[in-house]
């Protein structure tokens, strides 16, 4: 039995990451399943939808055990959208995905949060791929490379869904904290 691969896309918002998914999806010609977190109300049920209006089916859970449990046995790819909302064990369920079922793995999910503080899910994944993909987009401000998410609403929650209205991508130096506690950790 072949082990497969783990493939991550990440980067900013608005940076391609999604859109790189719904490329991968339409381009297999074997039996795909698509994930997605619950918490995403960006738009539409069961759908991966980037910013710019392109989608495909997924369906949406919880935690990342339900993969297993939903994984039908003819599937050779699991694509997994936005895995910085799940759950602590993900890294974990995606490299016993790769390891030990065999299935091509493609994850997508933000490198940091509002604060510019890691996603520890995303640097666990990133640790454990086969390939990194960063997708950069261009700071709203000014337009040089963007690498942070500027939350644009007073919300405390590390998790706010929603994109633009909610979020916009910023540079290094246009990036503010909005008076909140500035220290970077890998939290
Ligand atoms: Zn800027």
């Amino acid at each position: 039995m072949r082990s497969g691969r783990l493939i991550v896309h990440t980067g900013t918002m608005f940076g391609g990451k999604s859109k790189a998914l719904v490329a991968i999806v339409r381009n297999q010609r074997i039996k795909t399943q698509q994930f997605i977190p619950q918490q995403d109300t960006r738009d539409r049920r069961h759908a991966i939808v980037t910013h710019d209006g392109e989608a495909f089916d997924a369906l949406r859970i919880l935690r990342s055990e339900e993969i297993f449990t939903n994984l039908e046995e003819d599937t050779e790819v699991v694509v997994v959208d936005e895995i910085h909302m799940l759950d602590a064990g993900t890294p974990a369920a995606l490299r016993q995905l790769v390891d030990r079922y065999g299935v091509d793995v493609y994850a997508a999910g933000l490198a940091t949060d509002f604060l510019g503080k890691p996603f520890k899910i995303m640097m666990r994944t990133m640790a454990y791929a086969n390939e990194v993909h960063f997708h950069a987009s261009y700071c709203r401000k000014c337009g040089a490379e963007a690498v942070y998410n500027q939350r644009i609403v007073d919300d405390p929650r590390r998790i706010v869904p929603g994109g633009d209205g909610v979020y916009e991508p910023r540079c290094r130096i246009c990036f503010e904290l909005g008076g909140r506690d500035s220290e970077r950790t890998d939290t």
